[in-house]
């Protein structure tokens, strides 16, 4: 029905855009790419064909894009594969929603293929376990932070390698720009894990990420689920997984995965726990009827899936695309549950946002839905405090791009901080980061204002953090791009 046609007429003044997420793209449009001009819809719709038709490399672009493919841009990719510290791999399915008249603004492609021209030098401050997940663990593939949930990672693997990938220590395999001991999924690896659960009694959440959960067997997904439900103090875990996404054909083709989670998911409901799945849409162009029929099977067999996405300059830094991917995702019965602050490391420079512009679409975003699938808007503390909201600093100097922050229930007595891109800032703030004098300097005045607004910290820790702060940077100076 459009609006014209109602009776009484709305008592909102409505604009024609509030309409826009109701419409999934249907056409064939893979079929534009070359070597795919006749894969019939079947086909497309078969999760292995899409598995097995993975691009991963230069070469790969050029077999499948054929004239299609701009030669600048093929260069610009394989620089890109020198900077980057996460490998490549995409399925057929993204790939061909690409708009490959226009490589470089879109905003798919800035997500899964680096290109060099779109790097940034690294914050002086970033770091590689930004989050401190690997301080944070009591056992291997384990982070225990907040005390009744637990995150565990059963493997480094995923369908698709997001470039900005918050775990790039040890996401995929190694690249030219980072080493690293990447892990399969390996059944017989996980007992630590799971004795470590069973021996504390206050756990009762577990987010099984990774890594991705597509990449688990049918017997693993099952083995981790039944393992969990027989934990009597265990009510409640998700499988994290950006496949409803990128690859939303194994939920309508796979039927020995999707049956293995069910079971899991009808199992956990007889025994009164939750299990749910957790996903990663970013913008509302990643969405077509593929993702719609993938979230009705799974609506239908009462599977809740929400959504946490990044907030990125480029793919969803607008209140137009963040609007829409709010209202899209309810339409199809996903939660959109957190959007988070970009994370600080390595790489991804380019995609990161300001805590004001973010503060700025959380409240325009506001109001625009229920308020159960209105997200938090959220930034994960560098340093392991957890998720914070994204207003709840205690001093922000927006000049010089530094936040602080505390967690008073997951490290009681701790500062944090979050550093603004540097990009973004004016030009004489930009030259007093370049000097680590400069850093000092400003990081001394912000914590004085801290002092002054009366927040309590443990001052000794904060000077050792700052000290370490310094020091890390003085090593990273010789920065490479
Ligand atoms: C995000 C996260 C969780 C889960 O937090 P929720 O707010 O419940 O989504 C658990 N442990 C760690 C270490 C996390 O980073
Ligand atoms: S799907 Fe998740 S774990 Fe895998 S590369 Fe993307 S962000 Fe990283």
């Amino acid at each position: 029905m459009t609006n014209e046609q109602r009776t009484p007429p709305s008592k909102i003044e409505v604009e024609a855009s509030i309409y826009d997420h109701r419409t999934f793209r249907e056409d064939l449009f893979w079929q534009q790419i070359p070597a795919w001009e006749n894969i019939s819809e079947e086909q497309f719709g078969d999760h292995t064909w899409q598995s097995k038709n993975s691009i991963k490399t230069p070469k790969d672009l050029v077999k499948v894009l054929g004239d299609r493919l701009d030669p600048d841009f093929l260069e610009d990719m394989t620089q890109g594969l020198e900077i980057t510290p996460m490998n490549v791999r995409m399925t057929p399915y993204v790939f061909a929603l690409i708009d490959w008249d226009n490589p470089l603004d879109d905003p798919l492609r800035k997500q899964f293929l680096p290109v060099a021209s779109q790097f940034l030098p690294d914050h002086p401050f970033k770091a590689e376990d930004s989050l401190g997940e690997d301080t944070d663990s009591p056992v291997n593939m384990l982070t225990h932070r907040y005390p009744d949930k637990v995150l565990f990672l059963p493997l480094t693997t995923c369908p698709v390698y997001c470039s900005y990938c918050t775990r790039s220590r040890v996401i995929g395999g190694s690249t030219s720009s980072m080493k690293k001991s990447s892990y399969g999924a390996k059944s017989g690896q996980w007992d630590e894990v799971f004795d470590y659960i069973r021996q504390n009694p206050e756990v009762e959440d577990v987010v099984i990420s990774g890594g991705d959960s597509f990449n688990l067997r049918p017997e693993q997904i099952t083995q981790i689920g039944e393992t969990l439900l027989a934990i009597p103090h265990i009510r409640r875990f998700r499988y994290a997984t950006k496949g409803i996404a990128i690859l939303p054909m194994k939920i309508l083709t796979d039927d020995k995965w999707y049956n293995a989670l069910l079971d899991v998911v009808k199992k956990g409901r007889e025994m009164g726990k939750q299990v749910f799945i957790h996903t990663h849409f970013s913008s509302p162009r990643e969405i077509t009827i593929w993702n719609k029929r993938a979230m009705d099977k799974l609506f239908q067999d009462g599977i809740i899936v929400r959504n946490q996405a990044v907030l990125q300059q480029g793919v969803n830094l607008s209140k137009e695309e963040m609007i829409c991917l709010t209202r899209k995702l309810s339409y199809m019965n996903v939660q959109p549950y957190y959007v988070y602050q970009h994370d600080m490391v390595p790489g991804v420079e380019h995609f990161r946002t300001t805590i004001k512009e973010h503060m700025q679409l959380s409240k325009e975003v506001r109001g625009v839905t229920a308020g159960f699938n209105t997200p938090m808007f959220t930034c994960d503390l560098p340093g392991g405090g957890g998720k914070r909201p994204i207003n709840s600093y205690e001093y922000y100097d927006q000049v010089h791009g530094i936040s602080a922050w505390t967690a008073p229930l997951v490290k009681p007595g701790e500062l944090f901080f979050y550093f603004d891109p540097i990009h973004k800032l004016a030009p004489a703030v930009q030259e007093l980061w370049a000097t680590n004098e400069g850093r000092s300097s400003m990081l001394r005045e912000v914590i004085k204002q801290v002092d002054a607004v009366g927040t309590e910290y443990d001052k000794g820790k904060l000077e050792q953090k700052v000290n370490d702060l310094l020091e890390s940077c003085q090593i990273s100076n010789t920065n490479k791009f």
